[in-house]
């Protein structure tokens, strides 16, 4: 088992110690104890990782996609090596259930991974267009910044694709989940990853975050978070109009029509908004429920929520663990403090485990698509429950947003279709179609800029060049 006190960073293909001797402490969401440390990084700290990025970047983008693909490929396999520790320690920094997190935390990044070794080791064609040979290059020094809800799956969304692309990294991942980025790094570096094409450097994102998105020798910056921090790291990187790509927030509605298996739409829309205690971006938390179904609609997801019993993420049973700090358990309390709805399930005064940073798994109906609870993003288990009346008024309330990032849609599947076609998300399930890690994923209005994923999200880190002959 490797250790969760760590003391160093990893630049220019070493772990060395940083500037500061400050540290950041790691708890633990459901003993509410300290479990582990990782450095305070610095401006300073940032600067020696861009400059091994720099070095590094005329090599690396030189190989072949193909060579750069079996690094991955080693890469990949010293990382499936690291599989249970990496669930174990997603479960204990962010409390993800061990069966979630074994799927979730670490087989998806696992695959997302694999599926960028792949395509770098058979890269697509060139194009040509007329007169011009069209090519495809490495955007440059990428600088990765994280969130702590699926902290190696956004952060291996970024590193195999800017690596396949021929870029070098400098990566800030969440000061909350810091640890499993720790076994993407002894992986790389175990793989034998050249120097400088992939660094760490753990910290605040005031300090290390904002050192990253400011830097004039980092050409593009890959983040995903929140709206507002979206927004700053935007505004750091316009001076010298780096290229900003954002994975931000969700408030995606989960449509289900007249013609619905509403007993299937209602159990996998309550168990997608609950996932990771709903900390996940894409979550379904606006329930849009055609109204001859809405009453049977509403009983049922009460009904289907009292199965989700908050517990111990390692016990067997869980399905629900805490929220991943105090401050966001709180935040989610204020949510459903001021909820204007009809409570159907959980609430404040709900039972709960004597320790860990629980909101009990919450259903409110009958909530006014306008109100504070339909339009900003809750990051907790609660679920919001809206009537309508045709498909239209449907589509109305779903685009009745600020974001864009993910929905469903439930009925005949022709019909489902017609209506999935006019929500202006960046992805959409119809009648459960499962989530595609090869497919583009990223969100419309404020949900962000650009893609992640597969080939589209391998593009996302190129420039694109014409050379006429
Ligand atoms: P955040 O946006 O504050 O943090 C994400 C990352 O950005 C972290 O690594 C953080 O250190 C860094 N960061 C913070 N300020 C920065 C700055 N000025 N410059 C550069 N980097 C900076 O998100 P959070 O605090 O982790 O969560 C807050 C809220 O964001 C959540 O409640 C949720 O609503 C939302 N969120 C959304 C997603 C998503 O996937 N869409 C993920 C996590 C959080």
């Amino acid at each position: 088992m490797t250790s969760e006190f760590r003391e160093q960073l990893y630049i220019g293909g070493a772990w060395v110690p940083p500037q500061s001797s400050d540290r950041i402490e790691v708890e633990n969401p459901y003993t509410e104890q300290v479990i582990g440390h990782v450095p305070a990084g610095t401006p300073e700290d940032v600067n020696l990782a861009v400059s091994a990025a720099r070095r590094a970047f005329d090599s690396w983008s030189a190989l072949p996609m193909a060579e750069r693909g079996a690094h991955l490929d080693r890469l990949h396999q010293a990382l499936a090596a690291r599989a249970a520790d990496i669930a174990r320690t997603v479960g204990q920094e962010l409390g993800t259930p061990l069966k979630i997190a074994q799927a979730v935390q670490a087989g998806l990044p696992l695959t997302v991974l694999r599926g960028y070794a792949d395509l770098a080791l058979a890269p697509v064609e060139e194009q040509t267009i007329g007169n011009s040979l069209i090519v495809r290059e490495a955007a440059g020094v990428v600088g990765a910044i994280t969130p702590w809800n699926y902290p190696l799956h956004q952060v291996v969304a970024k590193v195999g694709a800017a690596l396949a692309a021929g870029c070098t990294v400098v990566l800030k991942p969440s000061e909350l989940t810091p640890l499993v980025a720790y076994l993407l790094f002894d992986a790389a570096d175990e793989a034998g990853l050249p120097p400088g094409v992939l660094n760490l450097i753990t910290g605040t994102g005031a300090a290390v975050g904002a050192a990253i998105a400011g830097h004039p020798d980092v050409d593009m910056i890959s983040f995903t978070g929140s709206t507002a921090t979206g927004r700053a790291i935007t505004r750091a990187a316009a001076d010298r109009i780096a290229k900003v790509s954002l994975e931000l927030g969700g408030k995606s509605a989960n449509v289900i029509l007249d013609d619905a298996d509403l007993v299937k739409a209602v159990k996998v829309g309550v168990g997608n908004a609950f996932l990771n205690s709903g900390q996940t971006c894409t979550a379904w938390t606006r329930m849009l429920v055609h109204r001859r179904h809405y009453d049977e609609a509403v009983e049922l997801a009460a009904k289907t929520a009292g199965g989700y019993t908050p517990g111990d993420p390692f016990d067997a049973g869980t399905r629900i663990g805490p929220l991943v700090s105090a401050a966001q358990r709180d935040r989610v309390r204020g949510f459903i403090e001021r909820a204007d709805a009809r409570l159907v399930a959980g609430g404040l005064d709900a039972p709960l485990p004597a320790t860990g940073h629980f909101v009990a798994p919450t259903v409110f109906a009958d909530v006014d698509p306008d109100s504070e609870l339909a339009q900003e993003e809750v990051f907790g288990p609660v679920l919001s429950i809206i009537p309508f009346d045709s498909d239209d008024e449907a589509v109305t309330i779903a685009n009745n947003s600020k974001y864009g990032l993910a929905g469903a849609v439930w009925g005949g599947d022709e019909h489902a279709l017609a209506v999935a076609r006019r929500i202006r998300t960046g992805a959409i399930d119809v009648n459960g179609g499962s989530f595609n890690p090869f497919a583009p994923f990223g969100g419309y209005k404020q949900s962000g800029v650009g893609r992640e994923l597969g080939q589209f999200g391998l593009e996302e880190f190129q420039q694109v060049k014409a050379i006429q002959r």
